[in-house]
């Protein structure tokens, strides 16, 4: 008798540590379209004095914007009001659903451990990232929450779009911040 072939199992992820940036060729036309509003997003969210985060969450295959979000953690005294939870909440307002398998997320900044563990649970299938997060990032940098095979929901990031100019408008706002005067 030949033993049972094992499951199919992902591979497993690798130890936390800088995500390496993916090929350029996994990101759609669309995907480059909704980095570029998230940018916009998180510079709105600069000219409020936030720190610019900017998160898009849109249905993979139709491109249809589904929810947005900029971090408003001072605006709404409230602690929890990243980008990325803003935008998966108002994305699943508008599904009428909290599932959001058939969804991409696309967020100017790696995701914190809140977020990540946001994204798992509401089953997000795509999760794209900009710049990477060494201080706080939960999807590669410190860990990698989304890819933990103990999760029911696991999904790996896709990194590097439009990196040097969502790093840049964060480099400008504490770089500017630091300036003021107390
Ligand atoms: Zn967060």
């Amino acid at each position: 008798m030949t033993p049972d072939p094992p499951d199919q199992v992902d591979p497993p992820p690798a130890p936390a540590g800088p995500q390496p940036p993916s090929a350029p060729d996994a990101f759609t036309g669309t995907d480059r379209q909704m980095m570029a509003l998230a940018l916009d997003l998180a510079r709105q969210a600069a000219a409020m004095g936030e720190v610019p985060v900017g998160c898009v969450v849109y249905h993979t295959h139709s491109g249809q914007v589904l929810g947005r979000g900029a971090n408003r953690r001072q605006t709404d005294a409230d602690p929890a009001a990243h980008a990325e939870v803003l935008a998966i909440r108002q994305a699943a307002r508008a599904l009428g659903d909290w599932r959001l398998n058939d969804c991409t997320l696309a967020v100017t900044l790696e995701p914190c451990p809140m977020c990540a563990g946001l994204i798992v649970n509401a089953r997000v299938g795509r999760l794209i990232y900009a710049a990477a997060d060494p201080k706080a990032g939960a999807c590669g940098s410190l860990m990698r929450l989304t890819e933990d095979p103990r999760l029911n929901h696991r999904v790996r990031p896709l990194t590097g779009l439009m990196a040097d100019q969502c790093a840049q408008v964060l480099r400008e706002f504490f770089r500017a911040r630091r300036a003021q005067p107390d």
